[in-house]
């Protein structure tokens, strides 16, 4: 008939959210906080990609950045101090195709969390953890985290923390079955969004470092490197991060660096004169954990039953 296509798929998607759809509660973080600026940046990805806010999860420990999941309108798991990763690979070993998002704090993921830490990576299962670093513990009121700088008063060290920080980005890289780290800062948020879009398009565990300003307790800590592009060291690379030129020409410092080059991205993550942002290490070929999890989901509960009879009578059971 005249007017009527054979097909009527018009390729229009029966939904289309915008960034209300992944708006949940009004952030109560301080003004300044650069938590804020990573709400921003996972909410336009999650519009930006389409994500089905009914398929996407963000889990997170205890911490100021832990409310992350109260912020979002997808679903959440606002979990126990340390306790964000576990709870994220227990989601993905069920429940494959959610879209999972953790966030954690540095005293979160690298004090109480560290033995699940190092496990996550290893299990490398498809996730973008954000590890918010402050350099203190925010929500208890200033004590002295894991990458808490010599010399930095706190509660617990008033008169200045006393041992060398640890290097989150240089331990993940160090994990057995290590697949994606990289590292940004909250106040450039193009290339806090360009990481964490790279980190999310990953398939595996994707490890960001985020540095985060603290106003409330670690003001000073960031304010150089904010204030002096000259204290950072831009990774770019084809298979990297790639900058809008306008934005990549405020840093004087550049260097290409392959993500495929482990050993290079080693000896970047220990420097200390410039503060190397980028992705440090990218390898897709490493095993995930839930392409074991996941085997005979799609069984019947006959189809396991029937399984777990022929189980029993092998052992006699
Ligand atoms: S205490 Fe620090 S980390 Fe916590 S919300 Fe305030 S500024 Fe952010």
């Amino acid at each position: 008939m005249f007017g009527l296509k054979k097909d009527w798929s018009l390729d229009v998607l029966p939904r289309y959210f915008t960034l209300e759809d992944y708006e949940g509660a009004i952030a109560r973080w301080c003004p300044g906080c650069g938590d804020h600026a990573v709400l921003a940046a996972v909410q336009r990805i999650c519009r930006d990609e389409q994500l089905l806010p009914e398929k996407t999860i963000i889990v997170s420990g205890i911490g100021c950045s832990s409310r992350f999941p109260h912020y979002m309108k997808t679903y959440g798991f606002h979990g126990l101090h340390g306790r964000a990763l576990p709870v994220a690979c227990g989601v993905k070993a069920r429940r494959p195709d959610l879209h999972v998002w953790v966030a954690t704090g540095d005293g979160d993921c690298c004090s109480i969390g560290a033995g699940h830490w190092l496990h996550a990576v290893r299990y490398n299962m498809d996730m973008t953890v954000m590890l918010f670093d402050n350099n203190i513990y925010g929500l208890t009121k200033a004590q002295t985290s894991p990458t808490s700088r010599p010399g930095q008063r706190t509660n617990t060290h008033p008169f200045g923390a006393w041992l060398p920080p640890l290097n989150p980005t240089l331990a993940t890289l160090g994990f057995t079955n290590v697949s994606f780290v990289a590292k940004t800062v909250d106040w450039n948020p193009v290339h806090l969004h360009a990481t964490l879009d790279a980190a999310f398009k990953h398939k595996g565990f994707s490890f960001v470092h985020i540095h985060q300003r603290c106003p409330q307790y670690t003001a000073k800590i960031y304010e150089a490197m904010q204030q002096d592009p000259s204290t950072i060291l831009l990774l770019n690379h084809e298979n990297g991060i790639q900058l809008d030129p306008a934005v990549a020409g405020m840093y004087e410092h550049q260097m290409a660096h392959d993500p495929l080059n482990h050993n290079e991205a080693v000896a970047l993550a220990g420097r200390e004169d410039l503060l190397p942002i980028g992705i440090f290490f990218q390898n897709e070929s490493r095993p995930r954990y839930e392409q074991v999890t996941t085997i005979g989901m799609e069984m019947t509960t006959e189809e396991r039953i029937a399984g777990l009879n022929r189980e029993l009578d092998r052992f006699a059971i």
